[in-house]
């Protein structure tokens, strides 16, 4: 196959994959590009009040990325367990900062999350902070499994009552059956009727929930309002999202429709992804430029959260942290939040919308997909493609100096083969499916996997 070949196939397999962004949000040992040093205040944090009067922090800590001993994260290295040490420096440095409220599951990190959170928080007097955790009953939701797990969840975070409780990401519907599953883990179960009971003892403060899926689910939940009394929400928003999440996955929802739905009914807003698992705090050259050339001292990610400040029914935004420059980045922007002006909003837009465009996978890390039963790195093997087309090395038809095309090839094959073992690559995807009903981005894993396998192979053929 000639280098003109190569291009004119690569076309329609490389960049016709969704839009969104590069540059994940990487655990310890990657630089924590677009952060800005400067002071770290310690008692300006932008305070929302819930549905009780309680204050909580703008920016809440997600325990869903947290260090791991030997550096790295526990997709390098499955075996490591967390580093409790840094854990509890980073809780002690947010709490001291004026963050307050702190987010796990019982899925989070292989279920490691937990009681890490429980080990940190109990060092400091329970009125310093709010702890939130979830209904994660999504591979076995019969109701002995799923009170099991709400028990356990006291146990790990060493606590009588927990504040925020969440059914766990909702929102498919069974192709087949017709089946929602929000009924079937919560309703059918009985499961939702303990929980009810719990809040009304008392060892439940708020009762809510997290949604991922389909426009029908949530609007069908969100009017439950008026049988369950919902005490708070939990979405996916940021300034892509805003308009664009439809556009990038055409089975997401806009936020735009959940926040104005929940607003409508006045149930407080809990924020997940507001940096798009990192991507907006590390954005694609081209984007990045657009808003530093307008404010070279911001970081990146402060305009994400300036956004999200615009919006009142917002109660907190979680962000996972594992690094502490991430963590004095954020507190910076939220500690207070400064409101965006007409202009700094019409640009944000332009971005939103580049960034849309872009034709990276929108994979967040967060490896909800994982493990794939046929050993396959999904997450990795996406972040190093995405990390490659930021970087300009992905061979396109733009791709036109013979010079240009070989250097693309060569980074791209060399670094797969260090990032990702190779019987954990693309080209090991079976079809099997079973990691699609896990991707809370609605991700078509199976189809990436063989555009990225197609152009792998196109690359090596082009060796000889
Ligand atoms: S479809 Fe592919 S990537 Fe997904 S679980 Fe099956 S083998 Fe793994
Ligand atoms: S579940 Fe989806 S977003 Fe999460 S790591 Fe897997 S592919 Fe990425």
């Amino acid at each position: 196959m000639n280098r003109r070949d190569f291009l004119k196939g690569l076309s329609g397999a490389v960049v016709a994959g969704a839009a969104v962004a590069a540059g994940c949000d990487h655990p310890n040992g990657v630089q924590a590009e677009g952060y800005t040093p400067g002071e770290v205040p310690t008692d300006k944090m932008s305070m929302r009040t819930d549905a009780h009067g309680q204050q909580v922090s703008f920016l809440g800590f997600g325990m869903m990325r947290l260090p791991v001993e030997g550096g790295g994260s526990l997709r390098d290295n499955p075996d490591a367990k967390l580093d409790q040490e840094a854990i509890n420096q980073m809780v002690d440095y947010a709490i001291e900062h004026g963050v307050n409220y702190f987010d796990t599951a019982p899925v989070y990190l292989k279920g490691m999350s937990e009681a890490a959170t429980g080990i940190a928080l109990a060092r400091h007097p329970r009125d310093r902070w709010l702890v939130a955790t979830k209904m994660s009953n999504f591979r076995d939701w019969s109701y002995e499994a799923s009170i099991k797990m709400y028990h356990q969840s006291f146990e790990y975070l060493q606590v009588d009552h927990i504040d925020y409780y969440l059914l766990h990401s909702f929102g498919g519907v069974d192709k087949e059956t017709g089946k929602s599953d929000f009924d079937k883990r919560f309703v059918d179960n009985g499961v939702l009727d303990f929980l009810l009971k719990e809040r009304e003892a008392g060892r439940i403060r708020n009762l809510g929930w997290s949604f991922h899926g389909e426009q029908s689910e949530f609007d069908k939940v969100v009017a439950l309002h008026d049988k369950y009394h919902w005490d708070f929400a939990q979405i996916q928003m940021n300034y892509v999202d805003w308009h664009y999440a439809h556009e990038i996955e055409p089975e997401n929802v806009n936020a735009e429709h959940l926040y104005n739905e929940l607003d409508k009914r006045e149930i407080p807003i809990v924020i997940m992804e507001p940096l798009l698992g990192g991507r907006l705090g590390k954005l694609q050259d081209h984007t990045a430029a657009m808003l530093k050339e307008h404010d070279p001292n911001r970081s990146l990610a402060s305009w994400a959260w300036r956004h999200l400040g615009m919006y009142p029914r917002i109660l907190t935004a979680l962000s996972g942290m594992n690094l502490m420059e991430h963590l004095q980045d954020n507190i910076r922007s939220c500690a207070p939040l400064e409101p965006l002006s007409d202009d700094d909003l019409a640009l944000l837009d332009r971005v939103a919308d580049e960034f849309a465009h872009f034709p990276a996978i929108p994979c967040t890390s967060c490896q909800y997909c994982m493990p794939c039963p046929y050993g396959l790195d999904i997450p990795g093997i996406f972040a190093h493609y995405n990390k490659c087309l930021n970087d300009g090395d992905i061979a396109t038809e733009g791709t036109v100096e013979q010079r240009e095309f070989r250097r693309a090839r060569k980074a791209f094959l060399t670094s797969y083969d260090a990032s990702i073992d190779r019987l954990r690559q693309a080209d090991h995807c079976i079809d099997c499916g079973e990691c699609l009903k896990h991707c809370p981005q609605s991700i078509k894993i199976p189809e990436k996997m063989h555009m990225i396998e197609d152009y792998t192979n196109k690359l090596k053929d082009s060796l000889v």
